[in-house]
């Protein structure tokens, strides 16, 4: 038997209708590094309206992508609004990428038209060379435009685009919800970074779940500080479930230290927040010296690596609440979220908020064993996650890998346990990326971009934990017989090959690098020694 329901298309343009109207007085907030600025939701909708006319008049139509290379700013928010609304796909940029990996995913992607603040039109400019799909470059804010001089690409100022546009923007509910939105790339262990494609459905559906009160509790009545990069898993959904609820924006631009940070929170008085935990370990060891007032944070969600107790407990000496989440950009990202059951209190809740929390009513779970079975879920056994559900992807952007999929269910990667109640601990991830500062760095890449400088026989990369950093690499090296090649040179050699937040600081020069049964590095091992201290470990400044 059918239902007999309307069968209304969950969709991106729903969201802003609702959200711009309804929500016309909430308001996005953005830092400017001496103040802030502010537009409400409907003249945030008016200024999306222009855009999006903007972009059809520049030739964007059916689902061709819209690249962004921004920061979390208002112009960022007009770009995820307008372009999944006008039936566009969405496709937010890291910033923080070396060219050749910025270069590959926005020509993977097909960018056609790219958004960038002129703050990081250098970064922009220095791959457009290698991308001749990109037919226009639109800058935001005040930028050197010389940079720019000899691409083939047309180049628009935001705000002069916008200007003389309608108001208004019939925005297009799609014909089948599960048409992709917006994409986001999420670096592989080995080979090529990986898109994922975000439909109108599952957008919707995971912002639903974030405003849930077992979510992220978001409300009207919050003020959501979004110090996750807008090109980073869509901003955890956040600025779709503000459009959502009518929570309104606070937005950092590239102001994330922790000084104009606590500036921002003591000016814009955000009761909610998001961030992985590197961002707000520097927080707290700057309030530790300068108390600030963070009385307006009603709760923090930190999640992208595990959240230490030490730091949930630092900030609460501040009056700042934690509450620790997990998530993947395959996951949209929110999997579970770590709030501990009602009536239990002091060190049992700890047991509960420590973990990465409860999963999500959609978010089916599994473990499985090295063999392939299902490993209980006792809170005990230990296997790899996988998960399924309606904001879990199934497939990577024109990249079969089937080894990330078990019989429709995602891999992980991750390694934990789940209690019989649904909560889940993660002891280990079966990735060896190094998560530096809440961002990828590639072991893979390091170590093949090492190998090729001629006194190298072999060199592994791991991460090892860092104080500031969560994670830094260590590199592990053997040198070619009758080669003196030092830390120095190698370091120098990996400069020009990949960006400088990855270089390493640690060096150890080996006899061999440990190796399995099947011949592969063996980093366990590695970790093992340098944990051990039986490395003998150099560190450079
Ligand atoms: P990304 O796709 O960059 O968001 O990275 C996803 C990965 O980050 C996951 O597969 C985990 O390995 C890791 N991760 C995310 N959240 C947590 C967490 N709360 N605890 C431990 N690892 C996490």
């Amino acid at each position: 038997m059918r239902s007999t329901m309307q069968e209304t298309p969950l969709s991106i343009a729903t969201l802003v209708r609702y959200g711009t109207s309804v929500h016309g007085s909430s308001e996005v907030v953005t830092w400017t590094g001496e103040g802030a600025r502010s537009a409400t939701y409907a003249e945030v909708g008016r200024r999306a309206a222009r855009l999006a006319h903007a972009l059809r008049a520049l030739g964007v139509r059916g689902d061709d992508r819209v690249g962004t290379f921004m920061w979390n700013n208002q112009e960022h928010l007009e770009a995820y609004l307008a372009v999944p609304a006008m039936g566009a796909v969405l496709h937010p940029l890291n910033i923080r990428l070396f060219p050749d990996q910025l270069a590959f995913i926005a020509d993977h992607g097909g960018d056609k038209v790219v958004l960038v603040d002129g703050s990081v039109l250098p970064l922009l400019a220095k791959v457009l060379g290698q991308l001749p799909q990109v037919q226009h470059v639109v800058v935001n804010g005040p930028a050197d435009l010389s940079v720019l001089e000899g691409t083939s690409a047309t180049v628009h100022a935001y705000e002069d685009l916008l200007d003389g546009q309608p108001d208004e923007f019939d925005w297009v509910d799609p014909d089948d919800e599960t048409d992709a939105a917006a994409m986001c790339y999420t670096s592989g262990t080995t080979g090529n970074p990986k898109g994922v494609a975000y439909s109108h459905r599952s957008i919707y559906l995971h912002s639903m779940q974030v405003c849930m009160s077992d979510g992220f509790a978001m409300g009207q009545r919050d003020r959501v500080l979004l110090i996750v990069p807008m090109f980073h898993v869509l901003a955890w959904g956040t600025p779709y479930a503000a459009m959502m609820s009518g929570a309104s924006l606070v937005m950092p631009d590239r102001f994330l230290t922790p000084e104009p940070l606590a500036d921002l929170i003591e000016t814009a008085k955000p009761t909610l927040a998001g961030g992985v935990p590197t961002v707000w370990t520097a927080l707290l060891a700057y309030l530790d010296q300068t108390p600030r007032d963070m009385s307006s944070l009603r709760d923090v969600v930190v999640g992208g690596s595990a959240c230490p107790r030490s730091l949930m407990e630092g900030l609460e000496r501040h009056g700042v609440h934690v509450t620790h989440a997990w998530g993947m950009t395959e996951t949209s990202p929110l999997g579970s979220i770590s709030r501990e059951p009602g009536g239990v209190e002091g060190e049992d809740a700890w047991r509960y908020r420590i973990t990465q929390g409860r999963l999500a009513a959609s978010v089916q779970a599994r473990l499985v064993g090295p063999d392939g079975s299902v490993v209980p879920r006792d809170g005990t056994a230990v296997g790899e996650l996988e998960v399924r559900g309606p904001w879990i992807t199934g497939s990577y952007v024109r990249d079969d890998d089937p080894a990330k999929f078990d019989d429709g269910w995602l891999r992980t990667g991750d390694v934990g346990s789940i209690t019989p109640d649904g909560f889940l601990t993660l002891t280990d991830r079966s990735k060896d990326v190094i998560k530096s500062g809440g961002e990828w760095i590639s072991s893979v890449a390091l170590e093949n971009a090492l190998m090729a400088h001629p006194a190298v026989a072999e060199a592994s990369v791991v991460g090892v934990p860092d104080e500031k950093w969560g994670e830094r690499p260590l590199a592990t090296v053997v040198r070619r017989e009758g080669t003196e090649v030092g830390a120095d040179e190698l370091r120098a050699f990996l400069a020009v090959r990949v960006a400088q937040w990855q270089l390493p600081e640690r060096w150890s020069f080996v006899d061999e690098v440990p190796k399995t049964s099947v011949g592969k590095f063996d980093k366990k091992v590695i970790r093992r020694q340098y944990a051990d201290g039986a490395l003998d470990v150099q560190t450079l400044p």
